[in-house]
């Protein structure tokens, strides 16, 4: 059973997302064995109205009393959903991340079109990866303005309602375009065989041909990479990602048996298991705060950040397999599945450049304020 980590009856998305994680669990198990797009996982999700919860009040979100308040909800939401099952965590993070990006940019118009998807239950995703040449906008005769191109890793392709996908224009940055993502003829998730992350069916997507119209436009081109809310927008996959180090740090603890218990060797094992969880989580906790305030020092905390967890998660991994021996492989055994899900969602892009950069960021001057009060 996944343990509830809601602090209290007014932090309603945390105990609706704790009140739905066993059966989340339940529904992942079945989705790793016979991977496909998590249909009932993402409806369970929408039925605890968690779909709607982090859009802005313009599209039916919760209105929050400020954005601290509300990431820190996110973020015990996003853990939650990733200990029940981190094929779901990044579909619903996709989601999360298309609510902020609606939030952002969205026209009135926009906003209330979100309203209404959200109301009929729909998911969002947000591609960017794409193999070359890319996704470009290309101009036809009479105005009209067509998307070329496909994505790739794109989670949720096929399954999800819509996308909002990185497109590039004949000159300038690159535009965000809302795109339908439902279309089975243009998802390609052959290729999507994996050890873990199975059910998160991130396969090509062609959007060739799609027609574009203003009402598909999001902000304006340059607006996505706009930081510090670009890079430090990863805090939200790294919450994803603790929750999957927790998880296993959960499971860790229930199949620990009474002979490794009374073995000072296995315990200090499980003591580096909790320092490594509870180092992930105050690392995702400062770099949430730091996104609520939009702080110039983001970016620097996200990028280290997620090497503190890639870190956390790698060490929890061996020692959880260490503890518990064989029983930590075997097929049907939640620690198999969290281990396989983690050590392909912990690949993200760039991982040494990400590190590098803070510490270029940190070599010019000291992130955590006051350094020169402190002496
Ligand atoms: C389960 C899952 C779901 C995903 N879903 C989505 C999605 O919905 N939308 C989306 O847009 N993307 C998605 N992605 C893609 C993700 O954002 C990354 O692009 C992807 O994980 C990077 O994969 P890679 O290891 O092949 O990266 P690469 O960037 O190709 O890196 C491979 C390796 O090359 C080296 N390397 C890379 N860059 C550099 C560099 N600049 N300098 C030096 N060395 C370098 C590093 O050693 C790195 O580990 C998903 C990925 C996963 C695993």
């Amino acid at each position: 059973m996944t343990p509830s980590i809601a602090n209290s009856d007014t932090d309603a998305p945390v105990s609706r997302a704790a009140a739905v994680a066993s059966r989340l669990v339940e529904l992942g198990a079945r989705y790793d064995a016979a991977p496909v797009f998590p249909i009932e996982s993402m409806r369970c999700l929408a039925s605890a109205g968690l779909h709607r919860d982090f859009a802005s009040p313009a599209s039916g979100g919760i209105a929050f009393a400020d954005t601290s308040t509300k990431y820190r909800t996110l973020m015990d939401v996003l853990r939650i959903v990733g200990r029940a099952d981190l094929s779901l965590g990044r579909l619903y993070e996709g989601h999360v991340n298309a609510l902020a990006l609606f939030e952002w940019f969205a026209s009135p118009e926009q906003a209330a079109r979100l309203q209404r998807d959200l109301e009929a239950g729909a998911f969002y995703g947000v591609w960017a990866t794409e193999p070359l040449p890319g996704v470009r906008i290309e101009a036809r005769d009479g105005g009209e303005r067509v998307l070329k191109g496909s994505k790739s890793f794109a989670s949720g392709a096929g399954g999800l309602a819509w996308a909002i996908v990185t497109a590039q224009p004949a000159q300038g940055p690159r535009q965000l375009v809302i795109a339908p993502a439902d279309d089975a003829e243009r998802a390609d998730v052959s290729q999507w065989r994996v050890r873990g992350m199975r059910a998160t069916s991130s396969g090509l997507y062609d959007l060739t041909g799609l027609r574009i119209d203003d009402i598909d436009l999001l902000g304006l081109p340059g607006d996505y990479d706009r930081d510090p809310r670009f890079t430090t927008g990863a805090w939200r996959f790294v919450a994803v990602q603790l929750g999957g180090i927790e998880a296993l740090l959960i499971e860790t603890r229930l199949a620990m048996s009474e002979v490794a218990r009374g073995d000072p060797l296995q315990r200090a094992k499980f003591a580096e298991c909790v320092a490594a969880t509870r180092t992930a989580y105050l690392w995702v906790r400062e770099c949430a705060a730091r996104a609520a305030r939009d702080d110039a020092d983001g970016p620097a905390f996200a990028r280290m950040t997620r090497g503190i967890v890639e870190r956390a998660g790698l060490d929890v991994m061996e020692l959880a397999a260490r503890i518990v021996g064989t029983r930590s492989a075997m097929d049907g055994q939640r620690i198999d599945k969290i281990t396989r899900d983690l050590s392909l969602y912990l690949r993200q892009a760039g991982p040494d450049y990400a590190r590098d950069q803070a510490a270029l960021a940190w070599l010019d001057h000291d992130a955590w304020g006051d350094e020169d009060r402190l002496w």
